[in-house]
């Protein structure tokens, strides 16, 4: 299958829905992104500063770049002029770098916070009361320059729908609830990013907006390149 039919599928599946697929092009090369491009597909998600800064200069002006990987405090300096999303917001600390360097360029930023939902100890993520505990802030209140649009969240690495259903509820259910506590009257806290090439369609069935789809697009990540 080509990446151009693969995102010609995808765009016919999310037909009709309210959900938006991010295609993930982690280590894969400018040329499969073009590819991806040039069949319509205009919002891309990376994982890594320095891979997402080489693409964006080198890729065409009108791409929406999403960073969907673990961001360092000190490394929001290098996406701040043209990051569209930053999907892994996981503490205060790191929204008042980017409300800082976000300043500096005269730009809002939109952030998802990351939620942790998965089973595994390893993914980054805060807890519902984290993310509540943040938005309740008066740093955070003070921020003019970060624009909260939602939540994000990977699930476990299983293969049990159950546990992957339970895990998309909770996301659901605690985007329900910051929505009701801070966001009643604010449009502009619609997303909630869930969903990967093996569990996108139970994703969307609990209501994500956005999919993060990379190998059922580019096929399989060859991380020795
Ligand atoms: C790599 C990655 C994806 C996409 O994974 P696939 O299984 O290739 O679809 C989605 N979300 C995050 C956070 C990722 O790092």
């Amino acid at each position: 299958m080509s990446i151009a039919k693969n995102i010609a599928e995808f765009q016919e599946k999310l037909q009709n829905t309210n959900c938006r697929l991010i295609a993930v092009s982690k280590t894969q090369p400018k040329e499969a992104i073009l590819e991806a491009y040039q069949a319509g597909q205009k919002v891309f998600g990376e994982n890594k500063v320095q891979e997402l800064v080489a693409k964006q200069e080198a890729l065409p002006a009108d791409i929406e770049w999403h960073l969907i990987g673990h961001l360092q405090t000190n490394k929001v300096k290098y996406i701040a002029p043209f990051v569209h999303t930053i999907q892994s917001a996981e503490s205060l600390k790191l929204l008042q770098e980017i409300e800082k360097q976000a300043a500096k360029h005269d730009r809002r930023i939109n952030c998802l916070l990351q939620i942790y939902i998965a089973e595994e100890e390893t993914k980054f993520g805060l807890s519902p009361e984290e993310a509540k505990a943040i938005l309740q802030s008066a740093e955070y209140k003070a921020m003019r320059h970060v624009n909260i649009a939602g939540v994000m969240g990977i699930a476990t690495n299983t293969s049990s729908e159950t546990q992957l259903r339970k895990e998309f509820r909770y996301l659901r259910n605690c985007f329900d609830q910051l929505k009701a506590e801070f966001f009643p009257e604010n449009a502009a806290f619609k997303e909630i990013s869930m969903g990967m090439s093996s569990d996108y369609q139970l994703a969307i069935a609990e209501g994500s907006t956005m999919i993060r789809v990379g190998s059922s697009i580019f096929g399989a990540r060859n991380y020795a390149i």
